[in-house]
């Protein structure tokens, strides 16, 4: 599965994007729901910490994934399975909420930039410097000539952190309104889950079609050879889970990243005892 063309699901730049033409639900040549998928996802998962300590130990570049999706689409849970197997010190996940005073007196990419992954990093955000081109846009905080000018500053950013290094893969979590609404019931009778909800988890999935019409245009606007997006099918979590695994496996595999030669000579070393 690790070899499963990935391509179908890649936004093209520039490109007329309609996500009503997106399955939510995972695509027929993978199997169904099993515990050999969920076996599959450790085994990729075990592969991605392997990678990562190679990454780790090269230090010639760095990995950043951005996780975006609607309340409930699952950014969490696939920061928790993908990297299940990974070492904690191998990555660092950043959760972006909204703005605090301080930050919103600086430009929008100020918070987002002294996040990103340092050479040998791994760094995954949930939700990122695209709230402030969908979040905004659709709560009408900007308006659209700053949202064509954010495009254009999320482009040159991207830009910048690809010439220094960074591997970027984004991934939009794409689930139906109507699972939305199965996961937020089951959240409103979870008391363990209950301290999730916010009161703009409700609010924003009355503007659906609004978030929807945003993400179409924020996803086709930043989507480039070196800062793809991906439309993960999300409503089954096993599967969107396993989506990712094989991205990030079958980008960093095609690295071909290999383990530095010690910075000294061993054949020198005595071991005494
Ligand atoms: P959660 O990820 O569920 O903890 O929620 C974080 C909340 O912060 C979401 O409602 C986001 O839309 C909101 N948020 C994140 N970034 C921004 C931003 N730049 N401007 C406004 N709201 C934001
Ligand atoms: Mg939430």
């Amino acid at each position: 599965m690790e070899h499963l063309d990935l391509s179908p699901w890649r936004v093209a730049h520039k490109s007329v994007l309609n996500l009503d033409q997106f399955d939510t639900r995972p695509p027929d040549q993978l199997p169904a729901e099993s515990d050999a998928l969920a076996a599959h996802t450790k085994k990729l998962s075990e592969r991605l910490n392997h990678l990562q300590a190679t990454l780790h130990a090269a230090r010639s570049c760095s990995v950043l994934l951005v996780l975006q999706g609607m309340d409930t689409a699952g950014k969490d849970g696939a920061i928790r399975h993908v990297f299940s197997q990974v070492s904690p010190l191998g990555v660092r996940a950043v959760a972006f909420g909204a703005p605090t005073q301080e930050e919103l007196q600086h430009d929008f990419l100020w918070r987002v930039h002294s996040k990103v992954p340092a050479l040998g990093e791994l760094a995954i955000f949930n939700r990122s410097h695209y709230e402030d081109v969908l979040v905004t846009r659709v709560r009408g905080l900007i308006d659209q000539a700053t949202c064509e000018m954010r495009f254009r500053h999320i482009q040159h950013f991207e830009s910048l952190l690809h010439e220094s290094g960074t591997i970027i893969l984004k991934c939009y979590l794409h689930i139906s309104k109507h699972e939305q609404k199965k996961r937020l019931q089951a959240r409103l009778d979870d008391p363990n889950k209950q301290w999730k909800l916010q009161p703009s988890d409700f609010t924003d999935r009355k503007l659906w079609p609004h978030f929807m019409r945003a993400y179409e245009e924020a996803l086709s606007a930043t989507s480039s050879s070196h800062a793809p997006w991906y439309v993960v099918p999300a409503d089954s979590k096993p599967h969107r889970d396993l989506f990712i695994a094989a991205l990030l496996v079958q980008v960093l595999e095609k690295l071909d990243l290999k383990m530095p030669k010690s910075a000294f000579s061993l054949s020198e070393v005595r071991l005494d005892g």
